[in-house]
């Protein structure tokens, strides 16, 4: 049988080539972060995209170095939580140099490859001789551009917000032996329902699972500072169901919701509020849940 190489000729691409560069170029960059995570959901709206900028914000907020990779590809929302949107991504020597958000967290998107809404999606790397132009959504070729090509630098945490859906784990190739996983729901029944999968195939797929976060669990009363119900199941019960650590529960606060909108991390401007007070201490379980390595600083 022909290889492809011999059926391609020398004026062939050489793909398998050029993936055995990203694939060695993905592996210097992951040699430089210490801890990646993947936020996971079920289903899209359970706040997935909050959680991660805001996880991101208080694990910097503890003095760590920290990245954010968007990995939803065709509804990034992360430039615009991170008020960065509007930026556009740079050619340094060393691959695509991320946008620096608040505390220095740097950030990639496909938002930030946009110049305007109608712009072609274009990802201009170093290794390449000319830019590459997508044309439809292909995810894993995408995130594996978003990893091997861009210049993270030293980083202890990187943190990837996927698309929502439980398939969408497989797309991170080559980073599931060292992936931790975060997976976010909301306490109803309808949303356990899919977060099940995602649990199941993040198991399946060995991947490490730090465990859930239950957002907008109840509603906090402004005036009264009682915490009310908004879904009908309760939040013991949703961790009972699916059997995995809970590592916190952040109420609804309109205030979230408004911070996202003006591009400010909710913990930034409100870290002495439940919710803040919530994020903080699931930022301090998570650093405290990951068996650090060598090198941890
Ligand atoms: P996902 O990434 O799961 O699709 P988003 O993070 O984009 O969801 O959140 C969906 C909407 O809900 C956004 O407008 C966000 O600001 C809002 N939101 C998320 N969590 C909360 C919360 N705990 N309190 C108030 N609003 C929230």
């Amino acid at each position: 049988m022909k290889t492809y190489r011999e059926i391609a000729g020398d004026a062939g691409s050489d793909i398998l080539g050029q993936v055995k560069e990203q694939q060695a170029r993905l592996q210097a960059r992951l040699a430089q972060i210490t801890h990646t995570i993947a936020v996971m959901s079920g289903k899209g709206g359970v706040g997935k995209s909050v959680i991660t900028t805001n996880m991101a914000a208080a694990l910097a907020m503890l003095g760590h170095q920290v990245g954010v990779l968007d990995a939803d590809i065709n509804g990034p929302s992360v430039a615009k939580m991170f008020g960065v949107r509007g930026q556009t991504l740079k050619v340094g020597k060393n691959g695509v140099v991320p946008v620096l958000g608040p505390l220095g967290i740097k950030i990639i998107s496909m938002d930030l490859l946009l110049s305007r809404d109608e712009a072609p999606v274009v990802w201009d790397a170093p290794a390449q001789q000319d830019p590459f132009v997508w044309r439809g959504t292909i995810e894993v070729s995408t995130l594996r551009e978003f990893l091997a090509d861009t210049d993270w630098g030293e980083l202890d945490f990187l943190l990837i917000d996927l698309p929502p859906g439980p398939e969408r784990l497989p797309n991170l190739p080559g980073l599931l032996p060292v992936l931790h996983t975060i997976v976010v729901t909301i306490p109803s029944e309808v949303a356990q329902l899919t977060v099940k999968r995602s649990i199941a195939l993040a198991q399946q797929l060995k991947a490490k699972l730090l465990g859930l976060i239950e957002n907008m669990a109840g509603y906090l009363c402004r005036k009264c500072g009682a915490l009310g119900e908004l879904f009908p199941s309760s939040g013991e019960e949703t961790v009972n169901v699916l059997g995995v650590p809970l590592l916190g529960k952040i109420p609804f606060d309109p205030r979230i919701a408004r911070c996202s909108d003006r591009g400010i991390p909710f913990v930034l401007e409100h870290k002495d509020t439940t919710a803040g007070e919530a994020f903080a201490q699931i930022a301090q379980k998570i650093k405290r849940n990951i068996t650090f390595g060598e090198g941890e600083r």
